[in-house]
């Protein structure tokens, strides 16, 4: 049954005005500064941002993308984000109808766009997301329609662990850091969310499309950029929320005759 259309606003709206608070977490939580105070203020000459002017996405293109004060630059991180968190909002109503599991699956898709932003801007995952949305994930078990607890739990270790694994290995093998800690948290998160099953795939297609795609970045601009990894497992788990059993099933039958 497709949800009525003022539902579908309602979210978007709603997603919207979530995604606004995401950008401040964005900014604020890789340098550990409060998320509550103080309020938002211009960068370049320290005005605090208007309530008027602080409308999601539309204050930034009546603004123009600039300070109502100084007229320096706003980054389009702003309405990108705020774009982003309606439409995750929406989507995941329209995947898991209404019920518990539209939340749940909002939840993690909308802290994954913050640990894809963290991860692009910093090469940074926050504790706050990622631990944060592992407690959520193990707690969303005991909620109807989704995963069991026991699942959200062996989807957490399994995650975990496969992650910590491939870390060591690179150590040893490679002599530096082929992943970082922040990592290892957000497959776990992952696992919790997704279970086993959504670990190996959000792995398998995270360090597919991490390696494709920055390899041939790197070749293009002749650089030896580091893989923002957290960005491609993000984008794979996103990818297992919408489509990864038909693809699971779809792959597997390639196997079979
Ligand atoms: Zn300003």
């Amino acid at each position: 049954m497709t949800p009525e259309p003022i539902l579908i606003a309602l979210t978007a709206l709603l997603g919207a005005m979530l995604g606004s608070f995401l950008n401040v977490c964005i900014i604020r939580l890789p340098g550990g500064k409060s998320i509550v105070s103080p309020r938002s203020s211009c960068p370049h000459c320290g005005h605090v941002v208007r309530p008027w002017d602080n409308i999601p996405v539309l204050s930034w293109l009546i603004l123009r993308g600039r300070c109502r004060d100084c007229g320096s630059r706003i980054s389009a991180q702003y309405p990108l984000v705020e774009l982003a968190s309606a439409g995750l909002a929406v989507a995941s109503l329209l995947h898991a109808g209404i019920g518990w599991q539209w939340p749940v699956q909002f939840l993690l898709l909308y802290l994954l766009l913050g640990i894809l932003a963290t991860d692009v801007r910093e090469y940074i995952i926050p504790d706050a997301f990622s631990l944060g949305g592992l407690l959520a994930g193990l707690a969303a078990g005991f909620l109807p329609g989704g995963l069991e607890p026991s699942e959200a739990l062996i989807g957490a270790l399994v995650g975990g662990g496969t992650l910590y694994g491939v870390a060591l290995a690179g150590r040893f093998v490679l002599r530096k850091e082929a992943m970082g800690g922040g990592d290892v948290k957000l497959l776990a998160m992952i696992g919790a969310f997704c279970g086993w099953q959504g670990v190996l795939f959000t792995v398998f297609a995270g360090s597919l499309a991490g390696s494709v795609i920055f390899g041939f970045v790197n070749f293009v601009l002749k650089k030896d950029r580091l893989v923002p990894f957290g960005l491609f497992l993000a984008l794979g788990a996103a990818l297992y929320v919408f489509a990864g059993k038909p693809l699971i099933g779809w792959y597997l039958s390639l196997f079979t005759i």
